[in-house]
């Protein structure tokens, strides 16, 4: 059986203990053996980004990109190669795991790009002095990665971390860290001994990296619950933080939304990855005109998909990721269902006799969804999505804002001006008009991110990197 140890100054460190990373597909299935860290190792790792972290500072910008876009290279070609290993520890289908690989390289390359010019120092002068103010790096930063997106949420990190001149001790999650890891070995060895440093472990290896004095500034992608012991475990020695947390995100789909053009992007919205994705469609507002029109044809879509093992020929939706959120979206939809909502499962099963053996739920639809219903202003992070009725805008904008959440949001209209004028008025970090997801400029240019409890600071374009900088201002008096 494989075993994926710690990597620190880019050596494979063994640990005491070993966790069994079980199939979310087909349970009895071990799909490797994963090294859980110690405190020790973590302080270990640390030391190593920090001593690295002395000379890579200092290295110059143009080094650091070409050894980035090297890792960009590296990232394309060799991360179809894990896709299949990725499906089996995480129950993502493999063309997602293949196209992930292609966004982070994009991902690289694009901090790569934007670097260059936003590291410039900013400099004026006057008869009597001049001022300089660089951009410095923070120092070691600590990764905390979570199950859903593994590559593409850490690239996210790693890319601006690196070309700003830190250096990494990162954290994947334990139910997707295999196929990761694997790449991040590779990358690793491009770089000096210490620039990228990887500990497993749970919530006490987290702790311990969290705590660390040598550690400077936590970026953190994940739960809110999470999110809250984290501040509090930086708070002893004054980390920076940088959180990206969960969304509830509205769609609002107006009465004059073409619906031939809606239909197969939002259930796309809703429904990649199973619905495990952070900027998923979690509840859909659709004008009472067109709600049954909606309606019918969004759950014939949806119909279409199969359920089963990502490995399976014909499947098109893959199960659960782990035990924990399989019971919350069972007991979620039991109780959606014990409140006497109309609830629909759709979709076919690819394997009736092997359905149990994985943590498998079919797309699930919830008719005339009252407003205050659990599934509606809770996230599910899974695949349930509740569809509410609306017959007035300002009141569906204030529904929409009625949340603690704000990461993203969608409006789906003809009409242009409509629609951004809602999307004005929604209090979230990324509004889509006529679409659930970045596009290209998007992906480069937008700050990812959220407000109030989705998340603290961005990632994604010179925002992303601004969150690996520290500035130092030097004052000449002539
Ligand atoms: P999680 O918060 O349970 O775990 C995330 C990571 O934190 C894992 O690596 C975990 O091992 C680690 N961790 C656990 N306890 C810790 C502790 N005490 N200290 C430090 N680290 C600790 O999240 P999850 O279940 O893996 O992911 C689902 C959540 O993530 C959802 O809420 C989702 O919306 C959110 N998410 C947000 C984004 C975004 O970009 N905004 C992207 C993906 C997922």
């Amino acid at each position: 059986m494989d075993k994926t140890h710690l990597l620190i100054d880019n050596q494979d460190v063994t640990t005491d203990e070993y966790l069994e990373v079980r199939d979310p597909g087909r349970h009895t299935d071990v799909v490797g053996l994963l090294a859980q860290g110690t405190a020790a190792q973590v302080d270990q790792a640390v030391q190593a980004a920090h001593r690295a972290y002395t000379a890579w500072k200092h290295v110059p910008l143009a080094e650091r990109q070409a050894l980035l876009l090297k890792a960009a290279d590296l990232l394309a070609a060799e991360g179809p190669k894990v896709a299949e290993l990725m499906a089996r520890e995480s129950g993502m289908l493999v063309p997602t795991n293949t196209a992930e690989a292609g966004m982070s390289a994009a991902i690289i390359r694009d901090n790569v790009e934007l670097a260059t010019d936003y590291l410039k120092p900013l400099q004026v002068e006057d008869e009597l002095s001049w001022v300089s103010v660089e951009k410095m790096p923070v120092g070691v930063i600590a990764g905390i990665i979570p199950w859903n997106a593994p590559i593409i949420l850490t690239m996210r990190k790693l890319a601006p971390a690196l070309v700003c001149g830190n250096t990494l001790v990162l954290k994947p999650a334990p139910t997707a860290a295999l196929g990761l890891s694997a790449l991040l070995k590779k990358i690793a060895a491009l770089f000096p001994p210490g620039v990228i440093n990887v500990v497993h472990g749970g919530a006490e290896v987290g702790q311990a990296l969290t705590t660390h004095p040598l550690v400077r500034k936590v970026s953190f992608t994940g739960g809110g619950t999470v999110a809250k012991a984290i501040m509090k475990a930086a708070a002893d020695t004054i980390k920076g933080v940088q959180f990206e947390l969960g969304g509830n995100d509205p769609a609002i789909v107006l009465a004059d939304a073409n619906l031939d053009d809606v239909i197969p992007k939002i259930v796309g919205g809703v429904f990649r990855r199973s619905g495990q994705f952070c900027f998923a469609v979690k509840r859909i507002y659709v004008h009472a005109s067109i709600y049954d029109a909606f309606f019918e044809r969004f759950c014939a879509e949806v119909d279409k998909f199969k359920v089963g093992h990502p490995l399976a020929a014909g499947a098109t939706f893959g199960p659960i990721n782990n035990a924990a959120q399989f019971r919350y979206l069972q007991d979620l939809t039991a109780r959606t269902r014990a409140a006497g909502a109309e609830v629909i499962e759709l979709g076919s099963k690819v394997d009736e006799a092997t359905w149990n053996e994985g943590y498998y739920m079919r797309p699930t639809v919830v008719r005339n969804a009252a407003p205050d219903l659990e599934v509606v202003v809770n996230e599910q992070f899974g695949p349930i999505i509740p569809i509410v009725s609306f017959t007035d805008e300002d009141e569906v904008v204030r529904l929409a804002n009625d949340s603690e959440l704000g990461l993203a949001s969608s409006v789906w209209s003809t009409d242009a001006d409509r629609a951004v004028a809602i999307a004005n008025r929604i209090e979230a970090g990324m509004t889509f008009i006529n679409n659930a997801g970045t596009s290209r400029i998007g992906q480069k240019n937008s700050p990812f991110g959220g407000v109030k409890q989705s998340g603290i600071g961005r990632e994604s374009s010179e925002v992303g990197l601004s969150e690996y900088v520290e500035y130092h201002a030097i004052n000449f008096h002539k």
